[in-house]
């Protein structure tokens, strides 16, 4: 067995030297030096620091990316690499820096690390906004966002059904009412990241069947009886738990209600927009992580005497790639720096800027999944066989690359909400 580049391959098949470039802290130069210039020097820090920890953390645990990362959660969490989109200080941690381009920076230094635990993160740091959001000092509440964004637990957000997925609004799984004000909930849940592996979970559900205006919103935890959870086989994500969940009156007691029936359909849109945001960020980083192995691979592998980089059938098309994935690095970071800035001089998202980033959101989050797939795949593919082996990370964002358009609002939903953004604009004309 031989161990390189981070990752435990059967047979070697690249070359030792070559391999050695594309070693972590290496790739991680080229990103720095790629968006040094447009950083603001607090974030260009933190992405050193982040990168600087996640290259430590592999060489002192000798992490060849074939093991069970949800082991590593709880280091991670202990050192504030879990989630960088608050302060946090409701729960005294008090992180410097915060906010969407911290955020940003943190995605970009995981996802060069390990690009499956990134993606498993990025449902944790999903479900603790909600519960941030609506903690009303409550003292399971205020627990809860502090066990997720510490690594002590593991997070999950709980929406989609299997008889409801786009349409996700009309649920199926029910809550009701007891007279103490708790709730018992039933029903089925299907695709939720991290569920099988989850302490906390968010989890969606309906008073009515079929009203989305019913909607009501839950903090569980996921050792009470009544909640089961299977592990889905999602073959392209092998390391990453994605779990179908069963509710068989799941008493949920009335701290843990984070929103009434009717209450729910709201909090499940408000906080939407910066979850796309950060499903955008994991996109561009994993086309930049597949950038960067493709761009030190073929300036040191030759064919006919020649770097293949200086092949214009290589160079060419990876400057492209190159390109594109730099514009929508700059678009997302403008976007996130307008954020980071309404959110320092209001403490809140103003409802018209909340409403056109809906749309801003839907835009980048179509463009960056369909990015992250192409992008991957041709860099796989100018790699020749290295880039398909199983030697490099290049594995893992192959198979990750080719979910990014479903999860979070599919393809085909985010053209609906753009459509339906063009027709709006087209009425105030
Ligand atoms: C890896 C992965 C992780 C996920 N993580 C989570 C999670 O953490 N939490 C969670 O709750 N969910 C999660 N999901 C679920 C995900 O959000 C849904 O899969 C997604 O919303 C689509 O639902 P569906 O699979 O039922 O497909 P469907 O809604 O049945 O869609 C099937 C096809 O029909 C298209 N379609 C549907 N309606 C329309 C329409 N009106 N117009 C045009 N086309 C349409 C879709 O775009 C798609 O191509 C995850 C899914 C995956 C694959």
């Amino acid at each position: 067995m031989t161990i390189v580049n981070g990752k435990k391959g059967k047979v070697q098949c690249i070359d030792d030297e070559i391999l050695k470039k594309l070693s972590l802290p290496t790739r991680n130069k080229f990103l720095s030096y790629n968006l040094a210039n447009f950083l603001k020097s607090e974030h260009l820090q933190f992405l050193k620091q982040a990168q600087a920890f996640f290259e430590n953390f592999e060489k002192d645990n000798c992490i060849t990316h074939n093991e069970d990362f949800y082991e590593w959660v709880p280091e991670i969490g202990k050192h504030g690499y879990i989630s960088r989109l608050h302060k946090f200080e409701k729960v005294n941690l008090n992180y410097e820096p915060y906010g969407m381009t911290a955020e940003f920076m943190r995605i970009l230094a995981m996802e060069f690390f390990d690009p499956q635990l990134t993606m498993s993160t990025g449902a944790t740091a999903i479900a603790v906004n909600p519960i941030l959001l609506h903690n009303d000092d409550v003292e399971v509440r205020l627990r809860a966002v502090k066990e997720l964004v510490t690594g002590e637990k593991v997070g999950a957000i709980v929406i989609t059904e299997p008889e409801r997925g786009s349409d996700a609004v009309r649920m199926q799984t029910t809550c009701e009412e007891l007279e103490d004000g708790s709730f018992l909930l039933n029903g089925e849940k299907i695709y939720q990241t991290n569920g099988s592996k989850a302490g906390w979970a968010v989890v969606y559900a309906v008073s009515e069947k079929n009203n989305g205006n019913t909607m009501a919103q839950f903090l569980v935890d996921t050792s009470l009886n009544g909640w089961t959870a299977e592990r889905i086989n999602i073959p392209w994500t092998p390391r990453m738990h994605i779990a179908k969940e069963y509710f068989n009156n799941l008493r949920i007691s009335s701290n843990c209600v984070l929103g009434k029936p009717g209450e729910g359909r709201s909090h499940l849109f408000e906080g939407l927009n910066l979850e796309r945001l950060t499903i955008v960020c994991l996109n561009i980083a994993e086309a930049w992580n597949a950038i960067t192995h493709a761009v030190i691979y073929a300036n040191m592998r030759k064919q006919f005497d020649k770097e293949i980089l200086k092949y214009q059938g290589v160079g060419f098309p990876l400057a492209d790639l190159w390109a594109q994935t730099t514009s929508l690095t700059l678009a997302t970071l403008n976007v996130s720096k307008m954020v980071d800035d309404k959110l320092e001089q209001l403490g809140t998202l103003p409802k018209d800027f909340n409403l056109a980033l809906g749309t801003t959101a839907s835009q980048l989050k179509f463009l960056s999944a369909k990015l992250s797939e192409r992008v991957v795949y041709e860099c796989a593919n100018l790699m020749g066989g290295a880039g398909v082996c199983d030697n490099t990370l290049m594995q893992d964002l192959l198979g990750i690359s080719r979910i990014q358009e479903i999860g979070g609002g599919t393809r085909q939903v985010q053209s609906h909400i753009m459509t339906t953004s063009l027709r709006e604009l087209f009425k105030l004309l």
